[in-house]
């Protein structure tokens, strides 16, 4: 049976030696471990990757194998020089500050490199081991971005998607790395590319068309043949866990002790790993200054900074961690009292139940990091807000900026502002307080991590079943052969026709695409024979079809569908049919709201509204585009229009389109053979209304719901004077 396969440079389990040289292992608690455990723990699925210990040592790697192997994890073995060169290295000194635009500290060193290329590669074979056609692969971020690729390569058919838990920079940053071609198109070897934001899909497909020449359409790219999606899906943390933990008995025993212990005073906190693209001295320079403009606060504020240990073996975050000592001792040498510390500094990690207690009773959580792709700390302090009190202040420069707009955002460079910003903070009326955050809780319990699992996994189906029905062939010899055959034998063929682009070329004056001679004669010769139904389904107004078709014993179909002229009767307009469409559009723009924070459906008497005024710039305009697409997609049995307003969208009852007037005399006509043909955007209504073994036909190259193509309608003619020869 077909698998699920996770990939991530770490698997969700720490493995330790402890003092009698004896292995411990202790599954992660994290989120996103959490989430991903409703996949890998079902079933034959697996979760791949290193198991955080080095070893050489055949018989611990056996054990290693077997043991994390009952919890459905398959280990890859890093060696020293692997971790030093591969994660420390290019991972963490040459991706990672270059993804958040630290491009100061980035070093681009081939070693480097090539040690990344090796690691991915070891990844990529042993995951093709434990690979069967038909599965599918959801590789995690940037530590494996050449994997995607690598496994597309040895498994064409494979399903693959990639998630960027980190930012991806705008396309003058990535441009700097000496290998951004080729970590592109390792990326692209995936089906589904997901990020956090908008703008980190905006820049990745910035990147993709100024680099590989890749143009993309709806998030849409095609490379080589193969369409692969691009979305952003904001990831959540598992929300009840934070909500139980806060208003856990141990943690309310927890704050009462601490508070005894701090005496009257309002708390701040700020809780980051240690990392240069958190903003950690930044925020420590803001609070000095708080001082001293608000000397009133003195002895009535204290930051609560904890600071979780991270990568202290590389250069740079040994000195962060210098400075921000340094800042620390300043702060509390220049305004602490005997009976008052201003900052309360922890470099070390704490578990959930003290965590809990610290995000329960602090008044303003400070999280402004210079960049961050997602942030969880800020969504962890709200989920934990039992009470609903407190105020976030966030930056704007983290991916959840774009989901909790209800807190007070700043940028983190503006030191001013984030003074100004505690000191609103902490004079915030009670009432305030507790609308944001119902507001950002509401938000959080409905995008939670579950639901980010299942929207990534529900997308990676669904660009799987459009590349299958977007299987355009070229119309052989062999498939042309086959095609005449059935067409000499049927009785009742159906043809359609799509008019400019398909029986003629384009003009610079649209007026003169009429009907030239060879056009004239094949029009002739086609209807002469009885057994030939010819519709010519067009853009053009009724006028001009009529004018240049009207001499042809054809039905034509004007106006993309409106208009409807049968042999020997009156133009008349295709009656739409009254449809309980609501019904069906409903689910549809559901799925908008639930895959886009802050939007939202009006429904009323002859329309549905999807509003987005409230929904991340630019999101809210990329989900209209697909939307519009996606309606039209589905619609080709229905009279809807789609209009585009104001931050809205509306679906009214009232077009009709090619499609949906083709598939109506596909219903009225008996028929034995169907034949469709077309070039543009419209003809894919057409085509996707046909029954299965229609015979539909693009004129182009592009990606299409059409059987086959044929490059220009000079293959059009040829191919009717063949069906003609046949007689
Ligand atoms: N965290 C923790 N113990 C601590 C401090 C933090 O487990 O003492 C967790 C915190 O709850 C959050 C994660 O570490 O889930 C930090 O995630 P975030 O996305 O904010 O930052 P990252 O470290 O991934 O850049």
């Amino acid at each position: 049976m077909a698998k699920t396969i996770i990939v991530s440079n770490r698997l969700p389990i720490k493995i330790s030696r402890n003092e009698n040289e004896q292995l411990e292992y202790q599954t992660s608690a994290g989120g996103l471990a959490t989430g991903l455990g409703s996949i890998y723990k079902e079933g034959n699925n697996l979760w791949i990757g290193w198991p955080g210990l080095v070893t050489s040592k055949k018989e611990e790697k056996k054990e290693i194998t077997e043991s994390i192997g009952k919890e459905s994890m398959f280990p890859i073995f890093l060696t020293e020089d692997d971790i030093r060169d591969f994660y420390e290295g290019f991972s963490n000194e040459t991706l990672w500050p270059n993804f958040h635009y630290f491009t100061q500290y980035a070093i681009y060193e081939p070693r480097l490199w090539e040690a990344y290329k090796r690691v991915n590669r070891k990844f990529a074979d042993e995951i093709l081991k434990k690979t069967e056609p038909g599965d599918t692969l959801w590789v995690h971020d940037y530590q494996l971005m050449l994997v995607p690729g690598m496994l597309r390569e040895a498994q064409p058919e494979l399903s693959i998607g990639f998630f960027l838990h980190i930012p991806f920079p705008s396309y003058e940053i990535f441009r700097l790395l000496p290998w951004r071609r080729e970590l592109l198109n390792g990326v692209l070897g995936s089906d589904l590319v997901g990020f956090h934001t908008y703008d980190d899909m905006r820049h990745f497909l910035s990147s993709a068309s100024r680099l590989a020449g890749l143009s993309s359409s709806q998030g849409l790219v095609v490379v080589n043949n193969r369409q692969v999606m691009v979305d952003s899906f904001p990831m959540g943390i598992d929300y009840d866990k934070y909500a139980e933990a806060a208003a856990s008995p141990g943690a309310l025993e927890k704050e009462v002790y601490y508070r005894i212990s701090l005496g009257d005073q309002k708390l701040i906190l700020s809780i980051d790993r240690l990392d240069y693209s958190k903003g950690i001295p930044q925020r420590l320079e803001a609070f000095e200054m708080f001082f001293d403009r608000y000397p009133k606060y003195r002895d009535k504020v204290s930051l609560i900074m904890v600071v979780v240990p991270s990568r202290d073996s590389v250069g740079k975050y040994k000195e962060l961690k210098e400075e921000v000592d340094r800042l620390v001792g300043r702060i509390n040498g220049k305004y602490g009292k005997i009976n008052w510390t201003p900052v309360h500094f922890f470099y070390r990690s704490f578990p959930l139940e003290e965590l809990s207690a610290f995000y329960r009773m602090a008044d303003v959580a400070l999280v402004t990091p210079m960049r961050d792709g997602m942030n969880l700390v800020c969504k962890e302090f709200i989920a934990s807000k039992i009470n609903k009190k407190g105020v976030l202040i966030l930056s704007e420069m983290c991916g959840a900026s774009k989901e909790l707009s209800d807190a007070i955002l700043i940028n983190p460079n503006d030191t001013n502002q984030l003074v100004e910003a505690i000191n609103e903070a902490l004079t915030m009326p009670e009432e305030e307080q507790i609308q944001h955050n119902t507001n950002m809780q509401n938000s959080l319990k409905r995008y939670n991590i579950s639901h980010w699992v299942n929207l990534f996994m529900k997308s990676l189906t669904t660009i799987k079943e459009m590349q299958h029905s977007m299987q355009t062939r070229h119309l052989d010899e062999l498939s042309q052969e086959k095609m005449l055959k059935e067409f000499s034998k049927a009785n009742e063929r159906l043809i359609f026709l799509d008019y400019d682009g398909t029986l003629t070329g384009f003009h610079s004056d649209p007026r003169d695409a009429k009907p030239d001679d060879e056009l004239k004669e094949i029009m002739q010769n086609l209807v002469k024979e009885e057994k030939n139904k010819v519709v010519v389904i067009s853009g053009r107004d009724k006028d001009t079809l009529g004018g240049w078709m009207g001499e042809f014993d054809v039905t034509l179909i004007a106006e993309h569908g409106i208009w409807m002229r049968e042999v020997e009767k009156d133009w008349r307009t295709v009656v739409p049919i009254k449809g309980d469409w609501k019904k069906e559009i409903m689910p549809i723009l559901e799925m908008y709201v639930q895959r886009t924070p802050g939007s939202f459906i009006e429904e009323k008497d002859f329309s549905l509204v999807w509003h987005y005024r409230k929904v991340e710039t630019g999101l809210g305009e990329l989900r209209t585009r697909e939307l519009a697409s996606h309606l039209k997609y589905i619609s080709s049995n229905s009279n809807l229009q789609v209009l585009e307003g104001d931050h809205v969208v509306e679906i009214k009852d009232r077009e009709v389109n090619k499609g949906r007037t083709a598939h109506q005399w596909l219903n009225q006509t008996s028929h034995d053979f169907v034949f469709a043909i077309g070039d543009d955007a419209t003809d894919e209504d057409t085509f996707k209304a046909m029954p299965q073994e229609a015979y539909t036909i693009k004129v182009g190259s592009k990606t299409s719901a059409a059987r086959f193509n044929v490059n220009s309608y000079k293959d059009v003619r040829a191919l009717l004077k063949e069906m003609i020869a046949e007689g």
